[in-house]
């Protein structure tokens, strides 16, 4: 008999939690991954990087655990059908896996974990992809936070040294099952295609963590680490990377630990992805224009600042933190579109996109969300580019042609459209 660890979005060897566990217990272990297709079929884009981003990792994963005599079983398909045919083909006594806290994941845990059950095989997860999660911070009197410096201050007070501490699962090659198991199915075969986007390092250069807070809020310089989409997938280790920022920077370390916050909102409030946080916003009047829509996705608002962000978001899958919220802000407040769209948009787009900090990213910008910003706070896109981008070098490598004839003229006019939203908010309020 054996025990099976079961990689998700965790696709690493070395530190990685639930691996460790299962490597330290008493049974072979066959390590598995399952190219999910109730997550595949629903991307639209067959040239998706994410997609090619997770096959080159389970390719690495496979060829190091081939050079150690074992190798990754990796299979395509619903989960929940997939384990039923592992379970007639293997005596499974346990398997091991970490937590993940989407409403998708907790929905397939829980049917597997029955099905386990079912079979009398334990089902053992562990806390990976954050250093506190669920529980662990809630207020004095039990209930969640739901705004960040309180939630911040007793994530401070609750973190201690170990949990930190790195697990050494990749040292534990000599536990694994020693099996040749069929090659990856290559990407073609799972119907995608390569792409040209590029994927940054998984590296936190010190000299990133020194100049982070002055450097942070200037999308024109290269200021942030561009972890995102590695800490998504869990090719680096939260608690390696956290533990370099609480000695170098603590401006870096408050970034993860709004990480840990809104995944702890998503966990505690899962209606959150369909819904206003704040549901006194629920009867919001939103204008929804499909053309301007449109617009706002190509970066041609004939606002030079929204349109460079978008247009780094479409070609590269990146766009910075502070043009983020500003595009956010002019989709909700300028356009006001449902927030919705614009985080479904960024969803399809984004390299890291991750539920649980896109959803509070644009319902903080919204207004609608946990510790948001209030609704008549609206930014203004000139004044923005003047603190942010003042020698307009983002904007001239994204939009060259921004003074130019053939540049779009202002989609709205900033003054009216900030009181139309205002006005629209209040009227939410007041109905
Ligand atoms: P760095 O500045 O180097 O920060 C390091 C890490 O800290 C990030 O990789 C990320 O994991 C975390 N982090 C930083 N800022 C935030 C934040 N405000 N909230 C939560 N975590 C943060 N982040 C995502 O990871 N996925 C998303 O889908 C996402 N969507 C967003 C949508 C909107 C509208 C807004 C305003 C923000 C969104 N963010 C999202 C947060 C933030 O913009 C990105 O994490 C950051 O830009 C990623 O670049 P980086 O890795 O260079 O960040």
């Amino acid at each position: 008999s054996i025990n099976i660890f079961w990689f998700r979005r965790d696709l690493r060897l070395d530190d990685n939690m639930g691996l460790y566990h299962a490597l330290i217990d008493d049974q072979p272990v066959l390590p598995l991954f399952i190219f999910d297709t109730n997550i595949l079929n629903q991307l639209e884009d067959r040239h998706d990087p994410r997609v090619s981003f997770i096959h080159q990792q389970i390719i690495s994963i496979n060829n190091l655990l081939k050079s150690k005599g074992s190798s990754l079983l990796v299979k395509y398909g619903a989960p929940i059908e997939i384990w039923k045919k592992l379970i007639q083909e293997y005596q499974i006594t346990k398997v091991y896996t970490n937590h993940d806290y989407e409403p998708y994941a907790l929905d397939r845990d829980k049917k597997v974990a029955s099905l386990f059950n079912g079979h009398g095989i334990t089902f053992n997860t562990y806390k990976d992809q954050v250093l506190l999660e669920k529980n662990e911070v809630l207020k004095e009197n039990g209930d969640p936070y739901v705004v960040f410096t309180p939630y911040s201050r007793q994530w401070h007070n609750t973190i201690s040294d170990k949990n930190y501490d790195p697990v050494p699962s990749a040292l534990l090659f000599k536990n694994f099952i020693k099996k040749r198991f069929n090659e990856p199915l290559s990407l073609e075969q799972i119907d995608f295609k390569p792409t040209r986007i590029e994927i940054p390092p998984a590296s936190l250069a010190d000299t990133t963590l020194k100049h982070y807070e002055e450097h942070r809020d200037f999308p024109s310089m290269d200021g942030t680490s561009r972890l995102g989409v590695h800490l998504r997938f869990g090719t680096v280790s939260i608690r390696k990377i956290a533990n370099d920022a609480r000695k170098k920077s603590k401006v870096f370390l408050n970034e993860l630990i709004w990480r840990e916050f809104y995944q702890m909102i998503l966990w505690h409030f899962p209606r959150v992805v369909v819904e206003n946080f704040q549901t006194k916003y629920n009867k919001l009047n939103w204008r929804n224009n499909e053309k301007e829509f449109e617009a706002w996705c190509n970066g041609q608002t004939g606002y030079p600042i929204v349109d460079a962000g978008m247009r780094e978001l479409n070609t590269t899958g990146h766009m910075h933190n502070r043009v983020r919220m500003i595009v956010a802000s002019f989709l909700t407040k300028h356009l006001l579109i449902d927030w919705r769209w614009g985080e479904a948009y960024f969803a399809k787009k984004l390299l890291d996109y991750e539920l649980a900090s896109n959803n509070g990213g644009w319902q903080w910008a919204a207004g609608t969300g946990v510790d948001a910003a209030p609704y008549f706070r609206v930014f203004n896109p000139e004044l923005q580019t003047k603190r942010f981008d003042p020698e307009l070098k983002y904007i001239r490598q994204w939009v060259p042609e921004f003074q130019e004839l053939n540049y779009p003229r202002p989609i709205v006019e900033h003054k009216q459209a900030r009181e139309r939203a205002i006005q629209t908010y209040k009227e939410a309020l007041d109905s």
